[in-house]
């Protein structure tokens, strides 16, 4: 049996829609839920392994997208968002109700992803988002308790969903950071 990932990747990944342009996310509440909506597209789309990333019961990633945070609009019961953890360089806003996370935000204008909010599309019944694009944060899930032998069986069932396994960020990713960084010390022109 193939180790699962997540509920969303599973059974294999569904691609995106060129035409889609954003839809409306719901947390899983009965009552009440609280609505958010992305009028955008999300990009760098992937599956994390870090323990700060909200996920469904069971899995062993997140699925987690950005989008510009001023695409981003609480539609709904905004009342029940709280931060999780305010101290955090993302400040994720869970829902009081189900605990899930409906977006991560950053303050810190010097971050490399400021102006991002982070977001998880499987929220929203809407066809068409970015699919996942790879996996980061491999090696922590073996934080979150998952066993040090296994992790040979995940990276490989990773490959086989496309989902390139890295144990920080994509090196796309790391070379925005590592620019981003190099041109606030004045390495690099900025
Ligand atoms: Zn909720
Ligand atoms: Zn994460």
């Amino acid at each position: 049996m193939a180790v699962k990932i997540h509920p969303s990747v599973d059974n294999g990944i569904r691609k995106s829609r060129a035409d889609f342009s954003g839809g409306t996310l719901t947390c899983k509440c009965a009552s009440n839920p609280v609505e958010v909506t992305l009028s955008s597209q999300t990009a760098h789309n992937h599956a994390c392994g870090c323990t700060k990333c909200w996920k469904p019961e069971g899995a062993l990633f997140s699925v987690v997208a950005v989008v510009p945070r001023d695409k981003v609009q609480v539609a709904k019961n905004g009342d029940k968002l709280k931060v999780v953890d305010p101290s955090a360089t993302i400040q994720r806003y869970a829902c009081t109700g189900c605990g899930v996370h409906m977006y991560g935000r950053i303050e810190n204008k010097n971050h490399p992803f400021y102006g991002l909010d982070f977001v998880h599309t499987e929220l929203s019944k809407d066809d068409g988002w970015q699919e996942p694009q790879f996996a980061a944060f491999v090696s922590s899930i073996i934080e979150a308790g998952a066993a040090p032998s296994e992790m040979g069986a995940v990276r490989s069932r990773l490959r086989e969903l496309g989902l390139e396994p890295y144990d920080c960020l994509s090196p796309a990713l790391m070379d925005a950071i590592a620019t981003h960084v190099a041109k606030q010390s004045g390495k690099l022109a900025a």
